[in-house]
């Protein structure tokens, strides 16, 4: 049995919601990562079985990697059909957001959320949920939106309508979120999840295969010269950072996606506790953060990178150059290093 962490109320409510409305639309985060597009495809099968008009409506392209999802296609991209976008969401009557906590974390789609006139349900695992939805069910705790997500089905009643179409979505966000299950994913209910998300006949192996160990040559020769030429460790701040220009990623015919993961790798290292990868974009720098245990890195992002997102996982951006970007890192590295050593002392 899985444990009842969801409060009466808003399962009521969101009850209220689906029963009285027939269009739907769901989002979730600009830059979607597996558990934004599994938990909106999840639930875009569970509402699509229930017979509703839903529409998903996302503000860029989902990673290439998903691409095996079913009815990934289906998607309506909002930097690419705004008007159409507008028009879907201007007719809701209700809209999910999934797996952000604040507006802005659709970008150029936040002005339209936040017009449309439809009830606004948040369903998410970020911390501190900004107040703009008539229901949230917000749970930093939990693994992942997608793990949130089958809480909240099974919570409605729901469970026998989620088909292996919905079950493959949403295993695939509990899956992407957790490293294949190797970090926050220390809670018994997880497994209980899985073992009734594989009655419902999905491939965990495939999904795997398909979702986290697909790569193309380019890529893993990208990976390999960012490893080997661009990871710089700071043994004093036990931290480390991998850089990518644009003209870099040009060389390796750089796609979207391509350097899902890279950040973690450095954690491999036992002495490095935090870790940041810098990607120029057009007009400013992409930052990734990570990190073990109980250092936070969402605090950094904020302070520093316009951003933030859970303690171990997080991001931002840098308005400048790259070098200034490295140079802002040198700062917060020495920082650390210099605090570490003053405990150091203290001790
Ligand atoms: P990633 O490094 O995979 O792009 O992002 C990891 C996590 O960091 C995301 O799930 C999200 O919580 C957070 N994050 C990434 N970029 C941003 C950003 O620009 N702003 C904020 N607030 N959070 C971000
Ligand atoms: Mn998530």
């Amino acid at each position: 049995m899985l444990s009842k962490i969801i409060k009466e109320k808003p399962i009521v409510e969101l009850h209220k919601f689906l029963h009285e409305s027939n269009n739907i639309v769901i989002t979730c985060h600009v830059s979607p990562d597996g558990d934004a597009i599994g938990a909106s495809l999840g639930l875009y099968h569970l509402l699509n079985t229930l017979g509703k008009n839903v529409h998903i409506v996302t503000p860029d392209m989902p990673p290439r990697s998903l691409g095996f999802l079913p009815d990934i296609k289906e998607i309506v991209i909002y930097s690419k059909y705004t008007d159409f976008g507008n028009q879907l969401l201007r007719k809701a009557q209700l809209i999910f957001c999934l797996d952000f906590n604040a507006a802005k974390r659709v970008d150029k789609m936040a002005d339209a959320l936040l017009a449309a006139k439809g009830h606004k349900v948040m369903i998410d695992h970020h911390l501190d949920p900004e107040d703009f939805c008539d229901v949230t069910i917000s749970f930093p705790e939990m693994s992942s939106t997608c793990e949130l997500l089958f809480r909240v089905i099974c919570r409605l009643g729901l469970f026998n309508e989620i088909n292996k179409a919905c079950a493959e979505c949403i295993y695939t966000g509990m899956m992407t979120d957790t490293g294949n299950f190797s970090y926050n994913s220390n809670h018994a209910d997880i497994y209980i999840i899985i073992s009734e998300l594989l009655k419902k006949g999905i491939d965990k192996d495939r999904i795997y295969t398909l979702a986290m160990n697909t790569s193309s040559e380019d890529r893993l020769r990208l990976l390999g010269y960012a490893m080997d030429q661009k990871m710089k460790v700071y043994p004093e701040a036990e931290g480390a950072l991998i850089t990518l220009s644009l003209e870099e990623l040009k060389r390796y015919n750089y796609k979207k996606g391509d350097t899902e993961s890279l950040v973690n790798m450095p954690l491999g290292i036992p002495t490095v506790r935090w870790s940041i990868f810098m990607r120029e974009e057009e007009g400013y720098i992409k930052i990734s953060a990570r990190s073990k245990g109980d250092f936070a890195v969402n605090t950094i992002c904020e302070q520093y990178f316009g951003g933030g997102g859970h303690k171990n996982a997080s991001g931002g951006e840098f308005y400048g150059t790259l070098d200034e970007a490295v140079a802002t890192f040198e700062k917060i590295a020495a920082e650390i290093a210099s605090n570490k050593n003053d405990n150091e002392t203290k001790q």
